[in-house]
């Protein structure tokens, strides 16, 4: 049986990083960061609970990816730049056959963004994953969630709607052949987090999120916070390839009310397109315009002919689910 040292010895920690700002990593009672001169720390934690974010039996390795890369697009959302995280962990068991998978799919990720893994805490208990994130970000530059203004348009990164479809397949919802299967299932399981998007926007972008509960709800939380409301035109909303093969219903519904899609959802001047464009090509990551914002509070749902649709559609919530 592995000792709580040696399974976070052999797991967990990494080559000493030449990051300068990486004083003291894994070891000590705190890790030590130096951040760059100038630079903001944006800070973000988001926690895993087997049972409740992913199934009990979920592949580690892609567990392990899935579990960094929620709490990257957090980053990617403010447009911060990745430094180090914490990773705080309960297991039922000290089990190499999981943790090996796990930990190669984090850290893989981890070099991927050069963040350095700098800490932690293990446990015995339920599986629970929780990773508390840092990264830099110049002061006054993030885009915050109360940044949009009236007349800005609404952007959406990638495509929405796949990782919905895939647990709509595995709650038996409905079928999927297993060419769309494969793609909603890797959308499920493999979010990108949208980094050099949320780097490239720094400065053009005025509010930003990333959407993990669906986009309707958490366009509704940069709207709340920024007093304003917000057209969409709901079929210019980028379907997911597996989606893309849905009736125009359920396209509407996972986009507007998926949820774990991962894409950012942002707004920039009308003025800024081009470069709103050139972020996008910058960072070889999609972005399609989709709505604007409205001093009229509430979202306005439009078809492509521009009649008001009515949707009778929430986003996900883990207190309102069973
Ligand atoms: P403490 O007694 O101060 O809680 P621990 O024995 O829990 O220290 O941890 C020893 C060192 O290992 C600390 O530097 C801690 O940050 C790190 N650590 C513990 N668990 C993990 C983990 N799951 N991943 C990364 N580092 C970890
Ligand atoms: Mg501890």
């Amino acid at each position: 049986m592995l000792s709580e040292f040696d399974l976070i010895q052999h797991y967990f920690v990494t080559p000493p990083s030449d990051d300068p700002r990486i004083q003291l990593g894994i070891g000590d009672d705190c890790a030590l960061l130096q951040p760059s001169s100038g630079m903001q720390l944006a800070i973000s934690s988001d926690m895993l609970v087997s049972g409740r974010h992913f199934f009990p039996d979920a592949d580690p390795y892609l567990l392990g990816h899935k579990c960094l890369a929620v709490n990257l697009s957090d980053l990617a959302a403010m447009g911060a730049k990745p430094v180090a995280f914490t990773l705080a962990l309960a297991l039922p068991e000290a089990n190499p056959a999981w943790l090996a998978p796990f930990s190669a799919g984090m850290l893989a990720l981890a070099n991927e963004h050069r963040c350095v893994l700098i800490g932690g805490d293990t446990t015995k208990g339920p599986l629970t994953i929780s990773i508390t994130i840092f990264g830099e970000i110049p002061p006054g530059k993030a885009s915050r969630r109360d940044a949009a203004q009236v007349g800005d348009d609404i952007w959406i990164s990638g495509n929405l709607g796949d990782a919905r479809l895939a647990l709509a397949h595995y709650w038996h919802e409905l079928q999927l052949s297993d060419d769309d299967f494969a793609l909603a299932a890797m959308r499920m399981h493999q979010p990108v987090p949208r980094i050099a998007l949320g780097l490239a926007l720094q400065g053009i972008a005025h509010a930003a999120l990333d959407i993990s509960d669906g986009l309707l709800g958490d366009l509704g939380h940069i709207l709340k916070r920024s007093g304003a409301g917000a057209s969409l035109h709901v079929d210019l909303l980028p379907a997911g390839m597996a989606l893309r093969n849905q009736p125009r219903e359920k396209q509407r519904e996972f986009t507007l009310a998926g949820g774990d899609d991962y894409e950012l959802c942002f707004t920039a001047p009308a003025e800024l397109r081009a470069q709103v464009m050139a972020a996008s090509a910058a960072s070889a990551t999609p972005v399609t315009r989709v709505g604007t914002i409205d001093r009229e509070l509430g979202i306005r749902l439009l078809d492509s002919t521009g009649q008001l649709l009515t949707l009778p559609l929430t986003s996900f919530d883990h207190f309102r689910t069973p």
